[in-house]
């Protein structure tokens, strides 16, 4: 016997049809005498449907009200789903945030989960009844209804499993699990079988939106499980300790696991960047923090930096990135600070993509790097701005270059899917 926790998204609540397939899915786990917990989404598109009724009703509207609305999406689906598993002869019960409670800070629309009081649901798990958990939800000190932020089902699911001590945290959404690249910008992506927490992190945050990254981060920390999965694949016959989609563990339980590792794990794209240029920055101690802090006091993340050694007359360029939303705000902000600064010119881009490739592989391992760095200078890519960490390497291009960039790569490090493997 296993304690699983099952975690259904959206696209896999929408409607009646949906909600009975996950059901059966569900109670095919509980046959096999598993424990199981379910953590649900509100069907798709709801919660923006129930976030322009907020805007609607008041355009400055109260984040705490906003949540009482918005929460109200997945108390819907997870009623749904423990009437459908009662009606397959299962028993089930929900428990809404509030009730267990999931206790969370005040921030609400982005609340942090605090802890899970996971006694009763532990009891009646034990009991045989499938609990219903409506993810995304919580309860503050002050009494109101909160929830995590969008796609904070995820997070749910984690934190309920980290709660419960659950074996594994299975996420069923619409694809089947984590791939070495988007398999719509390169055929031969493969599906991985495993892939570490750090791995996901990277790949989560650079453009690969298949989980919420928080819900990553915190099972990292709390060394859950978690499988990604497809819940929309027929198999009656899958055993239920099988693993079909992709198992997301610790860098020490991979070592056990996967014996024939790659040297990379994935490519990621993200498009959303853009490149900020200031000519003619005074090459002193102390004008780089003229030029960070005030991006920093606005909340502007900044990622890649490249400052160029001072050629002649004390001078020298700096150039970094920022997300492509806050590229207006950097320029106002730099502009209105040039005096202090000292700079010529500012040149911005935002037409530049950040191409990541991300292996726990490469920390052993040298000449990664400059695998990348030929293959794209093989196809004429020019790059513009580099960054590394242990496991990441990242480098800055033009945007119209960014399929033909993953493609190269992926071939470059042996990656594609040969026939019989696809
Ligand atoms: N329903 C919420 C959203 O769409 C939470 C979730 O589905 O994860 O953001
Ligand atoms: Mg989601």
């Amino acid at each position: 016997m296993a304690r699983i926790v099952m975690k259904f998204g959206g696209t896999s609540m929408a409607g009646s049809e949906r909600i009975r397939r996950v059901a059966n899915i569900v109670r095919r786990q509980q046959a096999a005498g598993h424990e199981v917990a379910v953590v649900v989404s509100a069907m798709a598109g709801e919660t923006d449907r129930l976030v322009n009724f907020c805007r609607e009703a008041n355009p400055l509207y109260d984040p705490a009200e906003y949540d009482v609305v918005v929460a109200s999406g997945e108390q819907v689906t997870s009623g749904l789903l423990a009437l459908t598993l009662q009606a397959l002869g299962c028993q089930a019960r929900s428990w809404l945030g509030w009730q267990l409670p999931i206790h969370t800070d005040d921030a609400h629309a982005k609340a942090r989960i605090e802890g899970i009081d996971s006694e009763a649901l532990l009891a009646s798990m034990a009991a045989g009844e499938v609990a219903v958990i409506p993810g995304f939800q919580g309860l503050s000190d002050a009494n109101r209804i909160t929830t995590l932020g969008r796609g904070g089902s995820d997070t749910s699911a984690v934190a309920v499993a980290a709660a419960i001590g659950a074996d594994r945290c299975d996420i069923y959404t619409d694809v089947d699990g984590v791939y070495t690249t988007d398999p719509r910008i390169v055929a031969k992506a493969r599906k991985l079988k495993y892939v570490t927490y750090e791995e996901m992190l990277e790949l989560a945050s650079v453009g690969s939106k298949v989980l919420q990254t928080r819900s990553v981060s915190l099972a990292m920390k709390e060394g859950v499980r978690v499988q990604v999965l497809s819940s929309f694949i027929d198999d009656d016959s899958a055993p239920s300790d099988e693993i079909p989609g992709t198992l997301i563990v610790s860098d020490e339980e991979l070592e056990g696991l996967d014996m024939e590792r790659q040297l990379i794990t994935g490519i990621a794209a993200d498009k959303n960047e853009a490149k900020l240029i200031l000519t003619r920055v005074p090459d002193r101690p102390g004008a780089v923090a003229t030029i960070f802090g005030p991006l920093a006091a606005a909340n502007i993340n900044v990622d890649m930096i490249i400052q160029n050694v001072g050629r002649d007359k004390g001078e020298t360029d700096v150039t970094f990135t920022v997300p492509g939303a806050d590229l207006l705000r950097a320029q106002t902000l730099l502009e209105a600070q040039k005096e202090a600064i000292g700079y010529n010119r500012i040149i911005t881009d935002g037409k530049v993509a950040k191409i990541s490739v991300v292996g726990v592989g490469m920390k052993s391992h040298a000449g990664v790097a400059a695998t990348m760095f030929r293959a794209l200078a093989d196809r004429g890519i020019n790059i513009q701005a580099i960054s590394t960490s242990e496991i990441k390497v990242s480098v800055l291009i033009d945007e119209d270059e960014t399929e033909l960039a993953v493609r190269v790569l992926h071939t470059a490090y042996g990656m594609d899917a040969t026939d019989q493997a696809a």
